[in-house]
């Protein structure tokens, strides 16, 4: 076994704090990856927390993980020592059914393997990016550019693909009206994409005081949801609304601001079922989808993409002894946009 040492959770009423636990060896098809970087995804919070179901204990998050090959297995193909590597939000699938198949391993019909807080596919608990060596699969290792800010892109992995991935499914782009819902790690990417696509992107928010940031973003427009004369301006016009919004909302406001076929797009995700009033939708012909991560393939696309246009996440990077109030800031959205966790501070 490899001895690893992380910050972990040993319940879920416990602060993180430093774990020295043991990673599987290295396999024929295995990368090990030294951890320069880890991004701090809201839904590492939620887990450590048993907000949105029963975790395993003791828990080391992390999904955003950006780092250097250190060892590889003999029948690794893709990877050598010294490449930069990055892993994201899964780290197995079982390769065979449907979805695996196309290059969706993200829905996985048996369910794909979490990076952490989930069981590997012989049974053994994974634990995340909070640590300073994981060992994975080469098929669930992408490559990242050496030319590219590494702190930057390890959020890429989570909150990158969650919001690209949507966008190039509904082939978002040129002509169409794009609303991003909520300014945080998903919101602020969303709206880096949307430009990039070349829609016309509109923020909705709760906060005036955002728009600047909206605007320093790229949003062409900024709405602030709490006020009437706002709202009623963009009632019907939205062609789509990316909802990254992980707390209740009001669906009803939402959806009257869509145009008639319009989608609203679920990439947040409330703990509690939100009320969707099925009038709104019978009423303009109307969608709400949800969509989750991406697969591989379409992982190793949108980082690509990224370095070519110079697109990165937004991010504060800090000591990992800081990780508990660094919590507490994201909570209050005191964060532009993306903590990132320095692992030679570990
Ligand atoms: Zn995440
Ligand atoms: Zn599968």
């Amino acid at each position: 076994m490899i001895q690893a040492k992380g910050y972990a959770a040993q319940s879920p009423t416990n602060d993180l704090a430093p774990w020295d636990f043991e990673r599987r060896d290295v396999g024929a098809h295995d990368v090990q990856i030294e951890i320069l970087y880890c991004g701090v995804c809201h839904s590492d919070l939620h887990q450590i927390t048993n907000d949105w179901f029963e975790g395993i204990f003791p828990m080391v998050p992390g999904h955003e993980i950006v780092g250097r090959v250190i060892k590889v297995g003999d029948h690794v193909k893709n990877f050598k020592v010294d490449d930069l590597a990055g892993v994201g939000c899964m780290v197995d699938s079982c390769q065979q059914c449907d979805n695996c198949k196309q290059d969706l391993e993200q829905y996985c019909l048996e369910g794909n393997t979490q990076t952490y807080n989930n069981l590997d596919r012989s049974g053994v608990p994974t634990y995340g990016g909070y640590s300073n060596t994981i060992v994975v699969r080469e098929e669930f290792v992408l490559h990242i550019s050496d030319k590219v800010d590494l702190a930057a892109t390890a959020p890429m992995l989570c909150a990158g693909i969650t919001t690209y991935s949507p966008l190039r499914f509904w082939k978002v782009g040129k002509g169409h009206k794009l609303a991003v819902l909520g300014l945080g790690g998903l919101g602020h990417m969303g709206v880096k994409w949307g430009v990039a696509f070349g829609a016309e992107v509109t923020v909705l928010s709760t906060s005036p005081n955002k728009e600047q940031a909206a605007k320093d973003l790229g949003a062409h427009h900024f709405v602030v949801t709490s006020d009437k004369e706002q709202v009623k301006k963009v009632k019907g016009t939205f062609d789509f609304i990316l909802d990254t919004v992980s707390a209740e909302h009001d669906m009803h406001l939402y959806l009257s601001m869509l145009k008639t076929n319009g989608t609203h797009i679920c990439v947040g995700a409330p703990p509690k079922p939100m009320e969707v009033p099925v009038f709104d939708l019978l009423g303009g012909r109307k969608s709400v989808a949800g969509s989750g991560i991406g697969g591989i393939k379409e992982t190793q696309e949108m980082l690509d993409f990224a370095a070519e246009h110079n697109i990165a996440c937004d991010v504060e990077i800090i000591d990992i002894k800081n990780i508990t109030a660094s919590y507490e800031r994201m909570v209050k959205g005191d964060v532009r946009y993306r903590f990132v966790i320095d692992m030679a501070t570990l």
